[in-house]
Formats: C-alpha cells, sequence, structure tokens
C-alpha cells in the first residue's frame, strides 16, 4: 500500500510528496501526462496522503496506509470509469426536467470532489464548477484537506472563466488538481496560477514487469505486445482488452491480406458482416479500424526499414510477408480511405457496407 503501488515517474512522485511534507503544495496542480500514464491515480492517491488518519512515512517522505476509513472511502473513486458510469446511470434514472440540471459527480469522501466531464459534451460544464466554488470555501468535514479532482481540461468557457475566480483566491485548506492530456488546453491563466508536473511514458519493459504482476495468465510475447500497443502508458496496458484486440486484429489483417491479394471475397464479406450498426457495433468497428491503423503503421515502418518501430511484434512475420506487397504508395492510399470510412461512420453510414468498400477499393 502507499506510493510504492504508483509505477513509474519516481522523480516526479518524490517531488509531490517533498512539497507534501513541507507544505509547499500549490493549491492549484496540473498533473498532465497521456491517457493511462497515472495522473488519476496519483491525483487521489495524494488526496488519500493529505487525508490519511495514520499519516505514515516511507523513504522519509508522507505516504498513506490505504486502511483507515479515509483512505478507504477514497479509494473507492479510484475506478474512475465505473464510478463515472455509475452516476451518469443515476442521472438517466431522474424525470426530464431534473437530468437537465444534474451535472455529473464523483464523490466516495466528504471532502473530495471528483468533476469528469460531463456528457454528452464531455466537457466540465459551469454548473459543476459553481459546486466547487459553492463548496470549496467551508472546512474540510471530515479530513484535513479539501481536494478537488477535474479529470479532464476540456473546459466550457464560462466554466473555465469561473474556475479562474476561484484559482485566484483558492482557501488554503483546499488543493485543486487539474488533469489534462494537453496543458495547452487550459487557460494560459488558469495555467500560470497552478504548478505543472508531467507524468512520462514508461519504458516498455518497465509496462511489461507490471503486466506480469496483473496479467500473470499473458504469454510474454502477448505482455510484450501490449506494452508496445500502449505506448508507455501503464493504465492503459493493465485494463487493455487483449482478447477484443486479437479478434479486431485477425480480422484487419482478412481486410488488408484480401485487398493485396485480391482473393475471394467470400472470407471478406463474412467479416465485414459481423459489424453492425448500433452501440455494440460502433465500438467493434472503431476496434477495427484502430487495428487497421496500426497494422498499417507497422507495414510503413517495415517498408521504410525501421523495424524496431513495429508494435505488433507477435505478428512480425506475417506483416514483412504483406510488406512485399504493399509499397509506400498503397499504404497512404489505405490510410487515406481508412480516414474515410471513418468520416463515413460518423455520418452513420452502414458500417458494412463502407468496410467491403474499404477493402475492395483498395485492390490494385
Ligand atoms: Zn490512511
Amino acid at each position: 500500500m502507499g506510493f510504492s503501488e504508483f509505477h513509474g515517474n519516481r522523480d516526479t512522485v518524490a517531488q509531490i510528496r517533498q512539497l507534501l511534507a513541507q507544505e509547499r503544495l500549490p493549491q492549484a496542480v496540473i498533473l498532465s501526462g497521456r491517457e493511462g500514464s497515472g495522473k488519476y491515480t496519483l491525483a487521489t492517491m495524494i488526496a488519500q496522503a493529505m487525508n490519511c488518519e495514520k499519516r505514515p512515512e516511507s523513504d522519509g517522505l508522507p505516504d498513506f496506509c490505504g486502511r483507515c476509513r479515509h483512505c478507504l472511502r477514497i479509494a473507492q473513486a479510484k475506478d474512475l470509469a465505473a464510478r463515472s458510469a455509475e452516476a451518469l446511470e443515476a442521472r438517466e434514472a431522474l424525470k426530464e426536467s431534473e437530468k437537465k440540471e444534474t451535472r455529473l459527480f464523483v464523490q466516495t469522501h466528504a471532502d473530495v470532489l471528483v468533476i469528469p466531464p460531463d456528457p454528452p459534451q464531455m466537457m466540465i460544464k459551469v454548473d459543476q464548477v459553481r459546486r466547487v466554488i459553492g463548496t470549496i470555501y467551508y472546512r474540510p468535514a471530515e479530513g484535513r484537506e479539501k481536494v478537488y479532482i477535474f479529470t479532464d481540461s476540456a473546459f466550457m468557457k464560462e466554466a473555465a472563466n469561473s474556475l479562474l475566480k476561484v484559482l485566484e483566491e483558492p482557501p488554503d485548506f483546499a488543493t485543486i488538481f487539474l488533469l489534462t492530456e494537453n496543458p495547452g488546453e487550459l487557460l494560459p491563466t488558469i495555467r500560470s496560477r497552478s504548478m505543472t508536473f508531467t507524468l512520462s511514458a514508461l519504458a516498455g519493459e518497465e509496462i511489461e514487469r507490471d503486466l506480469a504482476k496483473h496479467h500473470p495468465d499473458w504469454k510474454p510475447a502477448q505482455r510484450a505486445l501490449v506494452a508496445r500497443l500502449c505506448d508507455g502508458a501503464v493504465g492503459q496496458a493493465r485494463s487493455f482488452d487483449l482478447e477484443a484486440y486479437t479478434v479486431a486484429r485477425q480480422h484487419a489483417l482478412v481486410i488488408l491480406n484480401s485487398a493485396l491479394r485480391n482473393a475471394d471475397h467470400s472470407e471478406l464479406f463474412k467479416i465485414t458482416e459481423s459489424y453492425r450498426p448500433g452501440a455494440e457495433g460502433r465500438e467493434k468497428t472503431e476496434r477495427l479500424i484502430h487495428t487497421l491503423y496500426s497494422l498499417l503503421r507497422d507495414l510503413m515502418f517495415i517498408d521504410s526499414g525501421a523495424t524496431e518501430l513495429i508494435r505488433n511484434t507477435d505478428i512480425i512475420s506475417d506483416l514483412k510477408r504483406m510488406a512485399e506487397s504493399a509499397n509506400f504508395e498503397w499504404i497512404t492510399a489505405a490510410s487515406d480511405r481508412l480516414a474515410e470510412v471513418e468520416r463515413g461512420m460518423r455520418r452513420n453510414l452502414l458500417r458494412s457496407l463502407s468496410l467491403d468498400a474499404f477493402a475492395v477499393a483498395l485492390e490494385e
């Protein structure tokens, strides 16, 4: 338990804990880093350290016990996707009139409020910031420190301006975390009032070691594959749906091979037939498109002799065989066509039709 559970970025974590120890962590903290780099996990850990009853130390720095009532309640917020889905479900159950006025929050501890982007626009809205303004000036109810975690930096304009007002005069018993993949998305005036920490990607071997713990059932080649596909983002790697990816990749290979070899279309159509409209079909199609891109990128790397950059390392011999008949022009054309399929999907064209058209259009 404690900060030792956080993978990678040891120096950054140590700096933050150092500031905690000296009570010099500012009232507004930006945690920057790509999806899955651990921004949210780290923010909740700091919230635990700020409120932990036992306040243990490790390596001479503040830590958290993970077992006291504060630690446990804050830990319940750690599965952000699940908690956000519950909050959304609760809102869906409301009457139309109430639904409009209800904003999304995740709160498992009286003094820790998590503010996710609000659907359907997936942006932070002014009513969410108003809740922050309405509560932040009251002393913590149970813990020592109030913590607000904005999990996304896409703010509606009015929301960003309201947040700025809070940041101009935050109470000293509250800390606001702003998580972002792209700090440039935040107003410069918000950035200048915050301290920014950047979480960098982990090395592939570090992710593989982590996966050996979290997915002991995966073979080493599978762990290596996931580590490469997730590009150093440990959170993404841990929750990677290997099974779904494997299916999507199998389909993507048939589609590309069929186009490259002008093969009989029956196998191809059998696959594209299975991509149906509707929410479930949409997710499946998006995964297929994503996978097609990843294979095309690998073919491009082979074509330009940069084989060390290949992600789908476990099927490298298949890819090399394909690359023999896929030249640079073909790969570029395929990527362009794929972008068309994506645009078509957004306009809700029949998926199987546009996938068929995609494969057939790529034939020489
Ligand atoms: Zn504790």
